[in-house]
């Protein structure tokens, strides 16, 4: 553990138009944590996640990693993009590549790994996600369950130090929910640095050191999985939890 939090979010708002989605984030993400984000739809979760690899930019307030602000533009903004990856509800594979494909281009164009290692590394990681059997297949042929995992494979390939998830299983059909949810563990466990929006409350209190409930583009609550689910301390946090559990 390093004593610089990786990941902080200081005072952060951010508007779309006139809808203030991000109202006075602070935020503070240590190596090596699980950060569950929760909350109803509409809540801002998904506009956090993504200001955090500044695919949106905010208004007021700073959110730096490692300690240092985000870079705005240019060679800053590849490498903030390496550090900071990022799994979508969507998967977002390229269709028309390789599942190994998949995993070695950005090593290979964004990090300039000479061919060879990117694909002993990708073979790696697609094993580590069990699925290195599926390597030379395309998108297409895997289930959704199979897609996701390449997709957290590719993130992992940038080496990144901070893995954002954004309801990464909300897309799956129900029967593949776990084995993407149970790389998300190993991950966990294996000390990968991790902010999780989900709906999956049992990963949430299997693999969560913290659980932060929004609503209203508001951080209303943050606990530990345990205190959280069983003394929710606002009356927002005890209506979202009776809907969903
Ligand atoms: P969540 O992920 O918690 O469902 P979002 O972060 O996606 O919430 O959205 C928060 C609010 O911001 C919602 O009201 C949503 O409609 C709005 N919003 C999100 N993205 C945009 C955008 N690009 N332009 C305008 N409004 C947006
Ligand atoms: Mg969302």
């Amino acid at each position: 553990m390093t004593t610089t939090p990786l990941v902080v979010l200081e005072n952060v708002n951010k508007h779309f138009g006139d809808l203030h989605v991000l109202r006075d984030i602070d935020l503070s993400v240590t190596a090596g944590e699980v950060v569950v984000v929760i909350g109803p739809s509409g809540s801002g979760k998904s506009t956090l996640c993504r200001t955090i690899n500044r695919l949106e930019t905010i208004d007021t307030g700073r959110i730096l990693l490692d300690g240092q602000p985000l870079p705005a533009e240019g060679r800053g903004l590849a490498k903030l993009r390496s550090d900071v990856g990022m799994v979508f509800q969507s998967f977002n594979l390229f269709a028309h590549k390789t599942v190994l494909q998949n995993v070695t281009l950005g090593p290979m164009k964004v990090l300039g790994q000479p061919k060879a290692k990117a694909t002993e590394r990708g073979m790696e990681l697609l094993d580590r996600v069990r699925i290195g059997n599926q390597a030379h297949k395309y998108p297409a042929q895997l289930s959704g369950g199979q897609q996701q995992r390449v997709a957290i494979a590719r993130a992992l390939a940038m080496n990144p130090k901070v893995l954002l998830f954004d309801e990464p299983t909300s897309a799956l059909d129900p029967e593949m929910v776990q084995e993407v949810l149970d790389v998300m563990t190993d991950l966990a466990k294996e000390g990968m640095t991790m902010v999780v929006v989900t709906h999956e409350m049992g990963f949430a209190r299997r693999a969560a050191n913290r659980v932060v409930f929004m609503a209203d583009g508001q951080i209303v609550e943050e606990n530990t999985p345990d205190e959280f689910f069983t003394k929710p301390q606002s009356e927002r946090a005890r209506d979202f939890l009776s809907k969903i559990l």
